[in-house]
């Protein structure tokens, strides 16, 4: 069966969905978002209006009418069998748990029409932990935005043993067709590429701290000047925030969790938990404005 994608449905319209929708109408498709209740769905009007505005200050040509003018591609339902009955491919964007995304599978599998490619959103999840319950292992996989995919556009995409090479490669036609730089991922990898490389990179700078081995500016220094990278890895623990660099590293081996305690200890507790707060390892002039809620994890 070839992949003819037009119409997109995205099934919850929090901080991902919601920016996942709204890129997808922008570059002109017809998108229906999906999320479990009217009330929800009254907020995530308002959070697509957010993005308008955002997207009028950050992407060259928003403004003028083009970042308004999405908004009126996105129609919303609280109906799951009437957001999926002519989408062609369903982008899932519920929250990061294994239950809740599995019983959302269950339920949207027969309601779904037989070609419709299924793609999770998921950060932490193998598609592989999902497949068996979306009724389409071979139309099912991994497709995986950033936070403010507007200025961050790289997605992954990755497929897990069952999936169709010509449902990967519509996914990754998809990708490219709404803006996104599409990231191939072979195998299945926890993390992806990205948190496969960047976790243990920002792990190992806290390690050096907490051992006293250096301070954050000599190793953020030593990084920017030998890589000409813009940023250090504690810089970029700053921007990710110390609560999310906390819980991942509390979840790692000993050292993960002697570095999890350090930051619990010196920043989390002391309300420095990062650029967003106006202090972690570094001070802020001008905490930047949050205008779409960020997540903890
Ligand atoms: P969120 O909590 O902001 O949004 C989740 C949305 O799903 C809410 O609107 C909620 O009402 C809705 N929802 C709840 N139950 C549902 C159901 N049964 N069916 C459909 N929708 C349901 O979460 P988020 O941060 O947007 O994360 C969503 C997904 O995106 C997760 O899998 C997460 O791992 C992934 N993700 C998040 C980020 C990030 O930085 N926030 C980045 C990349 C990927």
């Amino acid at each position: 069966m070839t992949a003819h994608i037009d119409n997109i449905t995205v099934l919850g319209t929090g901080v991902l969905g919601s920016q996942i929708a709204y890129q997808t109408a922008y570059s002109g498709f017809a998108v229906v978002a999906y999320d479990i209740s009217d009330k929800v769905l009254e907020e995530a009007r308002a959070r697509f209006g957010a993005l308008a505005t955002r997207y009028e200050d950050d992407v060259p040509g928003a403004s003028g009418g083009r970042a308004q003018s999405a908004l009126a591609r996105i129609r919303y339902s609280s109906s799951l069998a009437d957001a999926v009955r002519d989408a062609d491919l369903v982008i899932e964007s519920a929250p990061e748990l294994l239950d809740v995304k599995r019983e959302l599978y269950r339920k949207l599998a027969p309601l779904a029409p037989e070609r419709t490619i299924f793609a999770t959103n998921t950060s932490t999840l193998l598609p592989s932990a999902l497949a068996d319950a979306t009724g389409r292992p071979d139309r099912f996989l991994a497709l995986h935005f950033a936070n403010e995919i507007w200025i961050r556009n790289g997605a992954e995409i990755m497929g897990h043993p069952g999936t169709s090479p010509a449902v990967y490669d519509a996914t990754v036609e998809f990708a490219r067709r709404i803006g996104m730089e599409p990231i191939e991922i072979h195998k299945e990898q926890p993390g992806y590429v990205l948190n496969s490389l960047l976790v243990p990179f920002l792990q190992a700078a806290l390690s050096l701290v907490v051992n006293g081995v250096a301070d954050p500016e000599t190793i953020d220094k030593t990084w920017r000047i030998t890589t000409r990278a813009p940023e250090g890895p504690l810089q970029l623990v700053d921007i990710a925030g110390l609560n999310t660099v906390f819980n991942i590293a509390a979840a790692r081996d000993e050292q993960g969790q002697a570095n999890a305690r350090y930051i619990k200890e010196h920043y989390i507790d002391q309300g420095k938990l990062g650029r967003a707060s106006g202090e972690g390892f570094y001070k802020y002039d001008t905490p930047p404005q949050v205008r779409v809620r960020t997540q903890s994890k």
